[in-house]
């Protein structure tokens, strides 16, 4: 076991000369926490790998500092790519483009395209200029819910990684929104905090991808390996249920049994009869995907065995909270009208 260095903000140097020497260090961005390596180095990437148990057919987004830095690591970067830079960039938006020579088979996983997104937060950005273009995924251990603060990461990641720079917590709470303008028209393959209603006012026609919304069936190529994994599951048990407020109330009312709690709504607190953890106002959805992986880490650490929450609405950022909660439920939905 390495020991896993806690930094602060203010340490970058230290973390940038880990990068600089094939290490992993862990990161603050504006979405969730980064588990960073320098992304031209195939070696320190293929880490990355080994320290979450993540499958190498799961492709890393490489995070840049500015728009500058796109041109070494793609082959084509089209006019479309230009205008969603200029509308989301700095920010919470993954772009998908033919890669580079220089990107790394462990970056791209065999694929020939690659992922970049430049992120909004000032710390990742310095540790970048300081060190290089830096591939990372969430600094989870694979198929658990992201970080979104240094304590979750060293609640996964102690003795495996060289160094966490605490950064407090994420703003956005859920991983960036990725679409890809290697296929025509654009496809959206993970909702996020840039919003499939914000893409298509820059891009106009953008699809989105079957597996943003359902389970991949047998034979179906996921176009994002990503999404075919179970994912962002707590080690609860999550059921979403369908319906109105009332047959909500009424069915998680009857379940408290000791092992149960809620992911509720602030509406539904005072109604409640069992433990709950809120995620915020029901039309809130920034605030719900702010909350989601905190409350579902928490609910382990209370010990539940059984979470039960709505299924949310699929708007706005609303879509980025119904694609992780469906992951985190592996897909179980239970409608309460039938
Ligand atoms: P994570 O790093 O855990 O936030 O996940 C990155 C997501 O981006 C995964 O769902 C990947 O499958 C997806 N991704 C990364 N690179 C590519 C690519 N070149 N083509 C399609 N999807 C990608
Ligand atoms: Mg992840």
């Amino acid at each position: 076991m390495m020991k896993t260095l806690l930094l602060q903000s203010d340490e970058l140097e230290t973390a940038a000369a880990i990068l600089r020497n094939g290490g992993l260090v862990a990161m603050p961005t504006e979405t969730v926490y980064g588990l960073a390596a320098d992304a031209l180095n195939g070696k320190a990437v293929a880490k990355i790998f080994a320290a979450k148990g993540r499958p190498m057919d799961n492709p890393l987004i490489v995070h840049i500092a500015e728009l500058s830095q796109i041109k070494m690591l793609v082959r084509e970067f089209p006019e479309s790519a230009r205008k969603l830079a200029e509308a989301f960039w700095p920010g919470p938006l993954t772009i998908i483009l033919p890669k580079g020579d220089c990107i790394p088979d462990e970056v791209s996983a065999g694929l020939d395209t690659v992922a970049i997104r430049c992120p909004a937060h000032d710390t990742a950005r310095r540790l970048i200029r300081l060190s290089s273009p830096l591939a990372a995924p969430s600094a989870n251990l694979s198929g658990s819910p992201s970080p979104t603060t240094a304590r979750h990461v060293m609640d996964d990641m102690n003795g495996r990684i060289d160094a966490v720079i605490d950064g407090g917590e994420c703003r956005v709470g859920v991983e960036s929104t990725v679409v890809t303008l290697a296929t025509n028209p654009p496809r959206l393959l993970r909702p996020g905090g840039i919003t499939l209603e914000q893409l298509r006012e820059v891009l106009g026609e953008v699809v989105l991808d079957d597996a943003v919304l359902h389970p991949l069936q047998n034979g179906q190529q996921a176009a994002s390996p990503g999404m075919k994994y179970k994912h962002y599951s707590p080690k609860a048990n999550v059921i979403l249920l369908k319906g109105t407020e009332e047959a909500f109330l009424r069915f998680v009312n009857a379940r408290n049994d000791g092992t149960s709690a809620v992911l509720c709504y602030e509406e539904d607190k005072p109604e409640l009869r069992l433990p709950y953890l809120s995620v915020g106002k029901a039309e809130d959805y920034e605030t719900q995907a702010n909350r989601l992986f905190s409350s579902l880490r928490e609910a382990d650490e209370r010990g539940y065995h059984t979470v039960y929450a709505h299924c949310p609405e699929t708007e706005g950022v609303g879509l980025a909270v119904y694609n992780r909660l469906i992951r985190a439920a592996g897909f179980e939905v239970k409608d309460l009208e039938k």
